[in-house]
Order: C-alpha cells, then sequence, then structure tokens
C-alpha cells in the first residue's frame, strides 16, 4: 500500500525533474521565452510541495502566509508562461505587476489576521488567475499551436478543481517528516493531486514542443529576407487550391512576377539596395493581396500570387495594378532615384488539370513573351482547353481599356 510518505516523494522528485528539464530547455531555446516562466512554476511548486509536507500541522502564521504566497506566485508564472505561448507576447503593461504584487500584499496582510484566511485568500486569487489562463489558452489563435494549447487548458482547469475539492474537503494537514493518521481518502486525493500536478508539468514540455515545431514549420516555410512564403510553402498551398479549385468548380489564377534587370539594379546600386527592393516588392505584395490571395518569393527576383476564384480577365486586372505600384515604387530620397519594374505572366487553371505544373509553365511562358516583347508590361496565356469556371478568354479584355498603358497580350 502506497502511503503519504511516498507520495510526497514522488511528486517532488517529478517537480525537481521537470523544473530542471524546463530550465534546460529554456537555456538552450532562448527564443521561446514562456519556458523560464514555466520552469519557474514547476520550481514554485516543488517549494510548495516541499513546505506544505514540511511544515505539516506544524503551522504558524509566517507558514501559511509563505504557502499562499508561493501558490500565487505559481499561479501567476503558468499565467505568464503559458501567455507567451498563446499570445506569443508576455507582460504588457505593469498594471500586471502591480496587481500580482497587490495580491501578495493581501495574502501578507490577511495572514497577521488568520493563517487559514490568508490560505484561503491565496487559493481563490491563484484560482483566478489560472482561469484566466485557460480561458487563454482555450481561445488560442496561434496556427499550429491550437490542439497543445486546449490540452494544456484542459490540464490546467483539472489541477484547479483538485485544488478546489482539497480547499473543501479540507484534508488534515499531514507533515512528511512526522507520524500522522493516514485514511484512505487522503491518499487517494494526495496521489490525484501529484497526478494532475505532473500531467500539468508535462502539458509546460508539451507546449514547447509544439511551439518549436510550429516556429520550424514557419521557419522553414518563409521566406527570410521579404517574410513571404518561399516556394516550398507555395507549392503546399497549391496543391491545395488547385484541390478546392477542382472540387467546386471554381477558377484559379497564377501571377508569375520578375523584376526587370535586376542584375543592372544590383550593379548600379549595390546588393544592399538590391535587397531592399525585394523586401519592399515584398511589402507591396502583402499590402496589395487579401489574406485569401496567396503570395509568395519563388526565389532570386521572382514572385508568384495565387488568386483562387479568379477568372483570367480578373487575374490581368490584379497583374496590371500590381505593375502599376511597382513602378511607381521610388528606393531612394533624392531626384535620381533608383526605380524598377516588373514583368507579369497569368495564366489560370484549366479543365482536367489536377496539379499546377501546367498552370505554372503557362504562366512562366507569358512571362517571357513580356520579356521579350520589351519588358514592364502583363502578359495574358489564353492557350490551351477552356479554363476550369467555363468562363470565356475574349480576344480583347476589359482590363486593357481601362488602364491608359496599353499592354499586349496573346
Ligand atoms: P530580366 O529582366 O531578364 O529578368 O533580367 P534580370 O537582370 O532581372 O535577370 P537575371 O536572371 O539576369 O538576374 C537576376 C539577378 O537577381 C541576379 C542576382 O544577382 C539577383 N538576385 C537574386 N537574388 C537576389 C537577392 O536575394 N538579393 C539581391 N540583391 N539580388 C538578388
Ligand atoms: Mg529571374
Ligand atoms: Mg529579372
Amino acid at each position: 500500500m502506497i502511503d503519504v510518505h511516498t507520495l510526497y516523494l514522488v511528486g517532488l522528485i517529478s517537480q525537481a525533474t521537470f523544473a530542471l528539464t524546463l530550465m534546460l530547455l529554456a537555456w538552450s531555446d532562448r527564443r521561446t521565452r514562456g519556458t523560464p516562466w514555466l520552469a519557474g512554476a514547476c520550481a514554485l511548486q516543488f517549494a510548495w510541495t516541499a513546505s506544505r509536507a514540511t511544515w505539516g500541522s506544524q503551522v504558524s502564521r509566517l507558514s501559511e502566509a509563505l504557502s499562499a504566497c508561493l501558490l500565487l506566485l505559481l499561479f501567476y508564472s503558468v499565467y505568464v508562461g503559458f501567455r507567451w505561448f498563446a499570445k506569443q507576447r508576455g507582460i504588457e503593461s505593469r498594471r500586471e505587476l502591480l496587481l500580482a504584487g497587490g495580491a501578495i500584499a493581501l495574502v501578507l496582510a490577511a495572514s497577521l489576521v488568520n493563517g487559514e484566511l490568508a490560505v484561503d485568500i491565496g487559493r481563490c486569487i491563484g484560482l483566478g488567475i489560472g482561469a484566466n489562463a485557460v480561458t487563454m489558452l482555450w481561445r488560442c489563435r496561434v496556427k499550429g499551436l491550437k490542439a497543445t494549447a486546449r490540452a494544456c487548458a484542459i490540464v490546467l482547469a483539472m489541477a484547479m478543481l483538485i485544488i478546489v475539492v482539497n480547499m473543501f474537503a479540507r484534508l488534515p494537514m499531514e507533515a512528511w517528516l512526522i507520524n500522522f493518521p493516514e485514511s484512505g481518502f487522503v491518499v487517494v486525493m494526495r496521489a490525484i493531486t501529484i497526478t494532475l500536478v505532473t500531467l500539468l508539468s508535462f502539458s509546460f514540455v508539451a507546449i514547447f514542443v509544439g511551439e518549436t515545431n510550429r516556429r520550424l514549420q514557419e521557419d522553414t516555410r518563409t521566406d527570410s529576407l521579404t517574410k513571404l512564403r518561399n516556394r516550398r510553402a507555395m507549392e503546399e498551398v497549391a496543391i491545395r487550391e488547385v484541390w478546392q479549385a477542382v472540387r467546386k468548380q471554381t477558377s484559379l489564377a497564377l501571377l508569375m512576377l520578375d523584376l526587370d534587370h535586376f542584375k543592372d539594379l544590383n550593379d548600379t546600386w549595390g546588393h544592399a539596395l538590391g535587397d531592399r527592393a525585394l523586401r519592399v516588392v515584398g511589402s507591396v505584395l502583402q499590402r496589395e493581396m487579401s489574406p485569401r490571395e496567396l503570395t509568395a518569393r519563388m526565389g532570386g527576383e521572382e514572385f508568384a500570387v495565387l488568386l483562387p476564384g479568379c477568372g483570367l480577365e480578373d487575374a490581368g486586372i490584379v497583374a496590371e495594378r500590381l505593375r502599376v505600384s511597382i513602378e511607381k515604387l521610388r528606393l531612394h530620397e533624392t531626384e535620381n532615384s533608383a526605380s524598377m519594374t516588373v514583368s507579369i505572366g497569368v495564366s489560370v487553371l484549366r479543365d482536367g488539370e489536377h496539379s499546377w505544373t501546367e498552370m505554372l509553365c503557362r504562366a512562366d511562358d507569358a512571362l517571357y513573351r513580356a520579356k521579350r516583347n520589351g519588358r514592364n508590361q502583363v502578359m495574358l496565356c489564353a492557350i490551351g482547353a477552356s479554363p476550369i469556371s467555363g468562363e470565356l478568354v475574349k480576344d480583347k479584355p476589359t482590363w486593357r481599356s481601362r488602364y491608359s498603358v496599353p499592354k499586349q497580350m496573346l
């Protein structure tokens, strides 16, 4: 039969192990700034269990006050730590720090009146902070971290529930170092508490792993210069968009953009300005396109835009708008400022196609026709079978008449 001594020992060993593990993880990866807080929470949990076990029934006002403060700090660390993951940011204002300080002052003041009252106040405020953390984790909007955050919310809610049960059951304060009468109920309650606390510590490690994985996915799919998708990410979303377009029988258009004479821009103004130009073009694409329209840097000075639900003519209008925006860019404040132009090839998904390969080839063909034709222009690819949405490709698209610069198409 397991006794309470053994349970405390197991709990202390597991809390110390998790605290050390999380400290090591926090040290090895400084970018996940919530991890030190969660490591701190494990250390506080260890201190809290050790203090309860050691003081036992020989409680004084001071021990009760310290115990309540430890519990408060523990919940605060859990909240701040999880916040870094769920909201990707830490404490924003001094108000939260002041509130935590105020809560500790309240507990200390209560301990002057009554030790038990201080513990109850500490538990109630701690539970309030914990409830905030549960809501925040449940509502986590960070892509790729939602499931882990929700699992953490459930574990935290269960750990809080057991604190409430302990609070109302008013279990006898058993001391680890002295003998005390053991009842079956006490042993079961302590076993459940220690299991949930271990699970909570495990959830700290789980959210760290989830975040590391999410960032790895993000880093390998983001172009570091422009912060747009890279080619790999674009290929992944293209598979999804083609599948959706085929299933729903809607149109899908692709723009391929290539900056004109970019090598000359680099040679004349230097690579630093070339990089800046690429970043600026990236921000133009981000600004002009809605989140539904998918942009990427395909490599070098080439960009792609995928337009779900967009036919060839509308895609031509979008492309022309982008061309004009890029043409208007000035990279210096001076009069003799560096500027650039772009050539754009446009194509659409056609009946019977189930991948974007052919569409990509056609957009590339149209792009090179635009280059051969003098650059700084949009070229539509209207060859092949009918587009997937069945709309007709007219000889003279309406977008041509809306812009002053005449553009040629094949
Ligand atoms: P075209 O109008 O025919 O496209 O001519 P271009 O000079 O733009 O094309 P080319 O393929 O000859 O040269 C592309 C240049 O893009 C060469 C390379 O130095 C530059 N480039 C590619 N990636 C980067 C980058 O990340 N930063 C900078 N600054 N330049 C880059
Ligand atoms: Mg190129
Ligand atoms: Mg180029």
